[in-house]
């Protein structure tokens, strides 16, 4: 069976198509982003249910490279590159947690918290940087005259780039801006051996200084206007529909920067749609820190304008984003999935994520924000308690631990209201019995 895919630009009006091992972001007639389209036909000579066997067979298996969450669904994403040029660390196939005393504690029965943070580099990231750079490098044994792939970032998509690259023996190169990403964050790509430009000023800074370094076709961009990564972030949707043996959630909540996530999972629920694997899609809800909430104000004013801003200082550092490159797309998604923007402050943010790590998670400050959007959605009737909700967590936890650090010593300036602190003590018997018989009457309850 022979499927294909190329690069389309979005603009309905436009529709210009380049093949996929084109060095082109954006469309060369209109200006507007491309997206991968498949041929569909074909794709639905196979049934639903064949589909829904084969991706079963493939999910976690060691069968290379299809075993990886996204290259088991290879049909869907790039049919036609070579096996050999695929650079797979077995990203996707991550945990999707049931919440259960999280839920409780918000009355709700049916939240699950899908994991993208258990992975390679620690972020959803990897799921479209395998795609990315497994094409970089069929164009590479192709001949394309690529020398690095290139990227700006809020500290994951560079992480991600820097381990794929280093894995495929490509060299990366980061521009990072300076003091607004994590020490963790800025040590992966160092370790992995990517060029680390760091920068004096934030993501939107690196992000216009990208786009002009590469005009340049051996400078290949890696951030998410290039709708490879999409192709890869898609498989998140369609694996947890696989996870609740392919029924859709009601919701799926979504913390947005850039927006080439949310995009990208509307993609993948769209395509199951289209092919029969499901037949209702759910509501999408994106998360933004208030600190940050370009789409917000927009969904505000009905999508009928969108202006930039100039986003301010979040503990939400990796969506620390004014000018958001998959706005039209994002937009798109949103009105197909009947969408919903919600914003947290920086004390909700902080409080939902630490409300989930003391229910048994770890999460990271974006999780934290699609949490508080949670909270705040239930409060208003937005969300029922009889619906089933997903929460995507967008990276690890321990890639966050300063926040986490100024949390529980209580450095953040509003109040932390699930603050756990060491009691420091002397090395005796006596003390230790003490402290345990105070600590210990104490009865542990939540609220929100
Ligand atoms: C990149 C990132 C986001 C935002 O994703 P977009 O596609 O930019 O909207 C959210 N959370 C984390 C942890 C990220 O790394
Ligand atoms: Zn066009």
């Amino acid at each position: 069976m022979s499927y294909r895919a190329w690069f389309q630009c979005i603009n309905p009006e436009c529709g210009q198509t380049y093949p996929l091992n084109s060095i082109v972001y954006q469309c060369k007639r209109c200006d507007s982003l491309l997206e991968v389209q498949h041929d569909l036909k074909a794709l639905k000579r196979r049934s639903a249910a064949s589909w829904k066997k084969l991706f079963e067979k493939r999910y976690m298996s060691n069968e290379w490279p299809y075993g990886s969450g996204v290259w088991g669904k290879k049909e869907w994403i790039l049919p036609e590159i070579a096996d050999d040029n695929i650079v797979s660390l077995y990203e996707g196939g991550t945990n999707l947690f049931w919440a259960e005393r999280f839920a409780k504690v918000l009355g709700l029965n049916d939240l699950w918290i899908k994991l993208c943070g258990n992975t390679h580099s620690g972020s959803f990231k990897d799921l479209g940087m395998t795609v990315l750079v497994s094409q970089v490098k069929q164009m590479i044994s192709e001949g394309a005259p690529i020398k690095a792939v290139v990227c700006a970032s809020t500290g994951d998509t560079s992480a991600a780039l820097a381990t794929y690259c280093a894995a495929a023996g490509i060299q990366s190169i980061v521009l990072l801006p300076r003091g607004k990403i994590s020490i963790a964050q800025l040590i992966q790509p160092i370790s992995n051996g990517a060029l680390v430009l760091y920068l004096d000023t934030d993501f939107d800074g690196c992000m216009r200084l990208v786009q002009e370094i590469t005009k340049d076709e051996t400078l290949y961009l890696a951030n998410s206007m290039n709708s490879l990564r999409v192709e890869g972030q898609k498989t998140v949707g369609v694996e947890i529909v696989q996870q609740f043996d392919w029924k859709a959630p009601d919701v799926i909540i979504i913390p947005g920067g850039n927006l080439g996530n949310v995009s990208a999972l509307g993609k993948g629920l769209m395509m199951m749609k289209d092919l029969g694997l499901i037949s209702k899609l759910p509501r999408i809800v994106v998360a933004q820190a208030e600190r940050a909430n370009p789409l917000y104000r927009a969904y505000l004013r009905n999508f009928e304008t969108f202006k930039p801003i100039h986003a301010r200082k979040t503990l939400a550092s990796a969506i620390q984003i004014g000018n958001p490159v998959s706005i039209q797309k994002a937009i798109r998604t949103l009105k197909q999935f009947n969408g919903i923007v919600e914003q947290a402050t920086e004390e909700e943010l902080a409080n939902a994520a630490a409300l989930g790590d003391r229910t048994g998670m770890f999460n990271c400050p974006h999780t934290g924000v699609a949490l508080a959007v949670l909270i705040k959605l239930l409060k208003a009737g937005k969300i029922d308690k009889s619906e089933r909700v997903v929460v995507i967590s967008t990276a690890h936890g321990l890639k966050f631990v300063e926040m986490k650090v100024k949390y529980h010593q209580r450095k953040l300036d509003f109040p932390c209201r699930h603050v756990n602190q060491p009691i420091e003590l002397p090395a005796r018997l006596d003390a230790v019995k003490d402290a345990l018989h105070k600590a210990l009457k104490k009865r542990i309850r939540f609220d929100v």
